[in-house]
């Protein structure tokens, strides 16, 4: 992309709205725009982002052996008559009313309607296990919508929902949910710490959160410092292996963790004191595993392998897609600005032209464009007739990971800069070594 030709709103004010560093960011990079409290349009950069959060999810959900599928928005209020959940949901559902006078509600969790076309479309435990999930916009009319995408009213979230035999099948379902997410956190660049919580409205037995640490986070959380220590990294695992997964959830909920709903004081104090730690985080993805809550109301049954028909195990799963892009900026960022994560970043890289409109500096910006092109990367080439200082201070707000910054003095010797957002160090080279260097 050619920077003269994309749409990059940026902001050269902070905008007075937005009280966390994310919110801030997200608005002076011209990621996001506000159309009404809590609800935005995701303009191209932001775009770009989001979805490469959501590659991620659908690659780390299939890789798991999770179904694919999608849902719309809009739900009919009689699904939520059955399970008794229209009334109990209370404030935050955005109920609709239709020319007919139908009742309609904008969904803000699908287990209603996951479980209705589960028991439209499978009568066997032969089926089983199954795990759908989708990636899908839902709404919660929050009270208070804040801190830009984190707390949005309108928001992006992958729900997955398994349906097992038997209770031990869907804690394995639930386990896998948990490596896969581990995964799937870890790739964007985030750690995320699983912590014992309370079920809230979904209702059930077991559930985890996973938690970003961060001081904007709304969650108070308390746990054993020992715990980030854990990473994933990029240990093979069998999502089928019942014994593998389950020594994954024990290595990673082995040691305290816990949400204010759970925390327990005289638990907490057993852990050494050094050790003990009590912060802010932010919910970025939970899992629940709830039995037949919704399978029993619902008349969601298989027959088993006695012919007999029982209510099937579930549990839902949800990864909160559009508040990652808030939650991987707040772990991730500077004065300057943004710093993406190689695994999210909008473009692999950008190219700052020092002279635009020198013969030589323009064609050499122009091959190294197509060059990276040509190797599948997508750059970002800042072609604009604008100072070098401008075109900097752009580069490091929107946050790419690499910038190659090519100018007539150092083309003399054939050479560009190559520097690394992270860590500002700039190295001088031919132009195709600093294409190798980026591949
Ligand atoms: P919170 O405690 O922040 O209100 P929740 O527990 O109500 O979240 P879940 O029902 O667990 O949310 O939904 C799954 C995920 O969706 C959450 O872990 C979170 O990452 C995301 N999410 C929930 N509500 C919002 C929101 N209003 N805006 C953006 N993301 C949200
Ligand atoms: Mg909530
Ligand atoms: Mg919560
Ligand atoms: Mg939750």
């Amino acid at each position: 992309m050619r920077l003269s030709r994309y749409f990059l709103p940026v902001l050269k004010e902070d905008p007075k709205e937005a009280q966390i560093v994310s919110h801030r960011l997200m608005l002076r990079a011209g990621m996001v725009k506000q159309q009404a409290a809590g609800i935005y349009s995701w303009l191209p950069l932001g775009f770009k982002v989001l979805k490469r959060i959501e590659d991620i999810v659908h690659q780390e959900q299939q890789r798991a052996g999770h179904i694919p599928l999608l849902m719309p928005t809009l739900q009919s209020a009689d699904l939520w008559r059955e399970s008794g959940r229209y009334e109990a949901y209370g404030e935050e559902m955005l109920r609709i009313t239709d020319r007919h006078k139908r009742d309609l509600l904008y969904g803000p969790t699908n287990e209603e309607m996951i479980t209705d076309i589960f028991r439209s479309g499978v009568t066997s435990y032969r089926d089983l296990p199954m795990t759908l999930y989708h990636i899908q916009w839902k709404f919660r009319d929050e009270v208070r919508p804040r801190f830009g995408v984190m707390r949005g009213r309108e928001f992006l979230m992958k729900d997955g929902y398994n349906f097992d035999l038997t209770r031990e099948d869907a804690l394995h379902a639930y386990n896998r949910h948990l490596v896969s997410y581990l995964r799937t956190y870890e790739r964007m660049g985030l750690q995320a710490i699983p912590m014992r919580a309370d079920s809230g409205p979904i209702g059930g037995e077991d559930t985890h959160e996973f938690l970003v640490l961060a001081e904007t986070g709304e969650s108070e959380v308390f746990y054993d410092s020992a715990i980030t220590d854990l990473t994933f990294g990029d240990r093979e695992i069998d999502y089928d292996d019942v014994e593998q997964c389950q020594a994954v959830m024990n290595e990673f909920t082995s040691r305290y963790a816990r949400t204010d709903e759970t925390h327990d004081e005289a638990v907490f104090a057993e852990i050494p004191e050094d050790r003990r730690r009590s912060a802010r985080g932010i919910e970025v993805g939970q899992i629940f595993y709830f039995g037949t809550k919704y399978s029993e109301p619902m008349g969601a049954t298989v027959v088993g392998p006695d012919g007999k028909k029982v209510p099937v195990h579930m549990g839902s799963h949800g990864i909160g897609v559009s508040r990652l892009v808030g939650a991987i900026i707040e772990a991730s960022h500077d004065d300057k600005g943004i710093i993406w994560p190689e695994g999210v970043t909008p473009f692999h890289v950008g190219i700052v032209n020092l002279k635009q409109g020198d013969g030589s500096t323009d064609s050499s910006c122009e091959a190294i464009y197509a060059e990276l092109k040509a190797r599948g990367m997508d750059p970002l080439y800042d072609d604009r007739d604008e100072r070098a200082g401008a075109k900097f201070a752009t580069m490091d707000l929107i946050g790419l990971p690499w910038r190659i910054t090519v100018g007539p003095r150092g083309l003399a010797n054939n050479k560009v800069e190559l520097t690394s957002r992270r860590t500002g160090e700039s190295e001088e080279m031919s132009p195709k070594e600093a294409i190798a260097r980026l591949e």
